[in-house]
């Protein structure tokens, strides 16, 4: 990625960095908090798009996993029985690494909400579920179906947030914050409701904004959580400044030294 993109992307997103080696880091990093990388088992509560599995190395082969918590957007649509199901999946003594948050597109030319898919001369709209919802919440009336529950959700979302969102500069990116908040919330709520289900030792729970580009160049995340239960003792770590702080020092390259410059 040339560095006048990643100041584009940065516009709209301050402390965004490449992820190349997202999933790495993040294993080197837990590895000295005590937690053993192969007794990690994932979970991706990211959006369905294709364009994810493409652009984000969040399960590099070595670990088991992804179970895929989520649906359109990354909403956890997996529900209680998605995250039970995962919960028993865990080692004992292991750790439950959750990857999850709304996905959004910046393209080369600055544009929000769009990036250039293979195989297209013309931008496409991603998310395409926030975009298609807000149209719907712009317009007239929208006739919710079963055929379409998800996106019937996202919709609801933002008719809850509707001045919010479309008296922004740019909707679609409050459209994704209030994506993330939502996710982040039923998350939450689904483990702490599942807390029978997991035996392992420890959950860790990483929540980002993941950014598209166009096609061809490494993709984006600005992180809004990482942190650490362990779940015999309760007792909860924030690592999200540590994170950065250990990924400024040097063990991801020079691109992510400007973090810590910032
Ligand atoms: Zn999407």
């Amino acid at each position: 990625m040339t560095s006048s993109y990643l100041d584009t992307i940065r516009g709209f997103y301050p402390i965004a960095f490449c992820t190349e080696t997202l999933e790495e880091e993040v294993l080197s990093y837990l590895r000295q908090t005590g937690i053993d990388p192969n007794e990690v088992v994932t979970a991706n509560c990211v959006c369905s798009d294709d364009i994810n599995e493409m652009q984000f190395p969040l399960a590099d082969g070595s670990l088991p996993g992804p179970f895929f918590l989520g649906g359109l957007n990354g909403f956890p649509f997996g529900g209680l029985t998605g995250v039970q199901a995962f919960a028993q999946h865990i080692p004992d003594h292991g750790t439950a690494l959750v990857y999850y948050g709304p996905h959004i597109g910046i393209t080369e030319k600055g544009e929000i909400g769009k990036v250039r898919c293979p195989g297209h001369d013309q931008d496409s709209n991603c998310c395409g579920a926030v975009q298609a919802a807000l149209e719907k919440i712009s317009g007239a009336t929208h006739q919710p179906t079963d055929l379409d529950y998800q996106e019937d959700t996202i919709v609801d979302l933002f008719r809850a947030n509707r001045e919010r969102i479309l008296a922004a500069r740019y909707p679609i990116q409050e459209a994704t914050e209030v994506m993330y908040e939502a996710i982040d919330e039923r998350l939450r709520l689904l483990i702490d409701q599942s807390k029978e289900q997991f035996k392992a030792k420890y959950l860790v729970l990483i929540g980002s904004v993941f950014i598209n580009t166009d096609h061809g160049l490494k993709a984006c995340i600005e992180q809004r959580t990482f942190r650490t239960t362990n779940l015999r003792t309760n007792v909860v770590t924030d690592h999200l400044e540590l994170f950065r702080d250990y990924l400024a020092a040097g063990q991801a390259g020079d691109e992510l030294l400007s973090i810590k410059r910032r």
